[in-house]
């Protein structure tokens, strides 16, 4: 039987591990290194790039390089979010078929599901290269406030990578596990994870041979790439105050200025202050070169980004709530992502909880490290604790009058299923219509629709008559399953929950054969 890996597949980073005699191992790329940019380019040859090779060339061709693409999953075309992308990134979006989101790169349309299966593939090659051998099975995280579309999208992606992905895990609970492995104490653990585009927090009761998550909060639009973005914006004021120019066109001036803000703020997770030097950033009426020459201080940096960071502290405070318990019943907090490395984070998490964050664990690796362990107890029916995980959002139904009824709470112990009858509104009705939702508000409008189904045939009855027993099932994964059955037929409907955007089984088929083999090979159109 071939190996299961365990795949990190993050916003910013990539990460994959094994588990080799026991021991977790983070895999090296050719490169050496044990993270790879989810990045992906197609070059002005055609030529498609994953990781370094395609991050290193991202200044010069940043049209068609696809960065942070995991933050527009699940996301509708139509959406602010997807709006302020539109804005912000040098690469070009477009509506796919269902108003989900695409990026076109060289003249090609790509899905999202595409790009990432692009990245799990690569991550994939690191393994097998290593390995020695071809992989087939694969156990691959997501932030654990992913709802049910990003969840979908995601495992298509391993599928188009090639990947059974036998396991979807959330990134804080595979962090508690790698934590965990080879501990025995009892504790109370919050994992406060902030990469570069997610933010999740989640609080676990470690115990002998089990670990449960009590409960998760967070926010799939809040991350370092934000960070990154207070920056620039700083950058181009100041630049348009000492120059009078507006750099704000000018794609490539702008990667410029969004790497070396990145490098600026992480340079100031170290010293106090730091010079961002940009020469022949722009120029002038008369066609003289201008240069950018800025110094930024810790503390003007901790400014511009604190509200950011304070946005997390009514999140774990949520995440608290929910789990029933007070900072002083935490024995342990992780802190878990590059994000976390900026001073005002620490401090921030030191505050909230009252104590020092746990310094043992590799903030960039132990995701995969904790996805590797899952998977070697799913592959070869090892020994393991067991996982106890929850649903990040409420799943529920629009009802009469735009009401959410909800019917499965937040935090519920995930895989769960719950049924409940509902009726008609109008005299001999013969079809309802179903809307699955998921989310906190209790007007349905403003939840995330997972998918919609009519149930028809229903009998001719006067209104409220008819019995209709709709069946929702949430997996180990977090992916959700709806049926509904007219108890007097036994008329019975069962969807798969389809969300926006995602591909068919034949498209994903198709898309897998395309990819096959594919490593940095050259293709025209
Ligand atoms: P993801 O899980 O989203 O892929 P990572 O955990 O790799 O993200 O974190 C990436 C983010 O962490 C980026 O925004 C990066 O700028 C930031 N980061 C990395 N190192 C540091 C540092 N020393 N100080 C501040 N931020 C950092
Ligand atoms: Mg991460």
């Amino acid at each position: 039987m071939s190996r299961v890996i365990g795949i990190d597949l993050g916003t910013t980073n990539s990460c994959v591990a094994i588990l080799e005699d026991g021991q977790p191992v983070v895999v090296p790329n050719t490169g050496g290194y044990k993270t790879t940019p989810s990045i992906f380019a197609v070059t002005e040859d055609g030529k498609r790039l994953v990781g370094h090779l395609a991050k290193r060339q991202a200044i010069t061709n940043a049209t068609n390089t696809v960065y942070a693409a995991k933050r527009l999953i699940g996301r509708a075309y139509d959406s602010p979010e997807v709006a302020r992308a539109r804005d912000l990134l040098p690469y070009k979006l477009v509506q796919g078929p269902n108003n989900d989101t695409r990026v076109e790169v060289a003249g090609r349309v790509y899905t999202l599901p595409e790009i990432s299966g692009i990245v799990l593939r690569e991550m994939k090659r690191v393994a097998e290269e290593y390995l020695g051998e071809t992989v087939q099975q694969a156990v691959i995280t997501v932030p654990a406030y992913f709802n049910d579309a990003q969840r979908q999208t995601t495992r298509d992606s391993g599928r188009i990578a090639g990947l059974e992905v036998l396991r979807i895990i959330n990134e804080p609970t595979a962090a508690a596990l790698s934590y965990g492995f080879g501990r025995d104490d009892s504790e109370k653990i919050v994992v406060y994870d902030l990469g570069g585009g997610t933010f999740d927090v989640s609080i676990l009761e470690m115990g002998k041979g089990v670990i449960e998550v009590l409960s998760t909060c967070g926010d799939t639009h809040l991350g370092g790439e934000d960070f990154d973005r207070r920056i620039v914006e700083w950058l181009l004021e100041d630049f348009h105050g000492r120059q009078g120019v507006q750099l704000g066109d000018d794609t490539m001036a702008l990667q410029r200025l969004k790497d070396a803000a990145e490098k600026a703020k992480c340079d100031l997770s170290q010293v106090q202050s730091t010079e961002v030097n940009l020469p022949f950033i722009a120029a002038d009426a008369e066609e003289n070169p201008l240069h950018m020459s800025a110094l930024l201080g810790r503390e003007q940096l901790e400014e511009l980004v604190g509200d950011l960071v304070e946005r997390t502290s009514s999140i774990c405070q949520r995440a608290l709530e929910d789990a029933q318990l007070s900072v002083d019943d935490i024995d342990q907090v992780l802190l878990v992502g590059g994000q976390t490395r900026m001073p005002l984070v620490q401090k921030f998490v030191a505050e909230f909880f009252g104590k020092t964050p746990h310094k043992g664990v590799n903030p960039d690796e132990v995701v995969a490290v904790g996805a590797s362990i899952q998977a070697s107890m799913l592959g070869e029916d090892q020994e393991g604790p067991l996982l106890v995980d929850v649903t990040p959002l409420s799943l529920g139904i629009a009802t009469y009058g735009g009401r959410f009824a909800r019917l499965i709470e937040r935090n519920t112990t995930v895989p769960t299923s719950r049924q409940e009858i509902f009726t008609t509104t109008r005299e001999n009705q013969t079809a309802v219509k179903i809307r699955v939702l998921q989310g906190e508000s209790e007007v349905a409008d403003e939840n995330d629709l997972l998918g919609e189904f009519v149930l028809s045939g229903i009998r001719p009855a006067p209104k409220g008559d008819p019995e209709i027993e709709v069946t929702f099932d949430i997996d180990a994964n977090g992916i959700v399953g709806v049926s509904a059955k007219d108890l007097e037929t036994d008329q019975e409907q069962s969807i798969e929950v389809n969300p926006r955007g995602l591909l068919s089984p034949e498209e994903l088929e198709k898309l897998a054969d395309e990819y096959r083999g594919d490593d940095e090979v050259a293709v025209k159109g």
